[in-house]
C-alpha cells in the first residue's frame, strides 16, 4: 500500500512494520520507500535517498554492524569448525587456511546487510533526529487535511 506524504506531496511506500523496514535495510534498499539503494558505497549510505528524499545523515550505526557480523559469523561457523575438527582433525595450517577465509568472507558479506538493518531500526524508532513515520499516521494525516480536522492533535495522540 502506498501512502501520500503530505509534507513532500509524494507517494511513498512506507513499511508496514519494523520487520519490513529491516528487511529493506538488509537488502540494501531504502527502509523508508524500498525503491532506491541505501548505500552509495560498500558501507557509506546515500546522503539523501534518490527515491523519497530521506536524509540519511542522522544515522549512527557506528560499530554495531561489525558486532552483529562477528556474532552471526561465530554462531554460523562454530558448528562447522567443531564438525571439521571431530571428523578430520586436520593440521592447524590446513584448518586455518579453511576457516580464516570462510570467516572473513562471512563477516564481510554480513556487514552491509547488518548496517542496513541498523539504519532501518534507527529510522523506524526515530533515533538520532530521524522523524518517526508510520503508514497509518500519514494516511490519517492526509485524510485530516482533506476533511479539515486538526492534524497536529491527531498526530500527537499517536
Ligand atoms: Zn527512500
Amino acid at each position: 500500500m502506498r501512502s501520500l506524504d503530505p509534507a513532500r506531496g509524494a507517494i511513498i511506500d512506507l513499511p508496514a512494520s519494523i520487520w519490513q523496514a529491516i528487511g529493506r535495510g538488509v537488502r540494501s534498499r531504502c527502509p523508508r520507500c524500498g525503491d532506491a539503494h541505501l548505500f552509495a558505497r560498500f558501507l557509506k549510505p546515500m546522503p539523501v535517498c534518490p527515491g523519497c528524499a530521506q536524509d540519511w545523515s542522522p544515522q549512527r550505526a557506528d560499530d554495531f554492524p561489525a558486532y552483529i557480523s562477528m556474532l552471526v559469523t561465530g554462531h554460523l561457523l562454530a558448528p562447522v569448525v567443531i564438525a571439521i575438527e571431530i571428523a578430520f582433525a586436520p593440521p592447524v595450517a590446513i584448518f586455518a587456511a579453511l576457516v580464516i577465509p570462510a570467516a572473513m568472507a562471512c563477516m564481510l558479506g554480513l556487514l552491509q546487510p547488518a548496517k542496513g538493518a541498523v539504519i532501518a531500526i534507527q529510522w523506524w524508532s526515530g533515533m538520532h533526529g530521524f522523524r518517526r513515520e508510520r503508514r497509518d499516521a500519514i494516511v490519517s494525516a492526509s485524510d485530516n487535511v482533506s476533511t479539515g480536522d486538526n492534524v497536529t492533535a491527531r498526530n500527537i495522540k499517536e
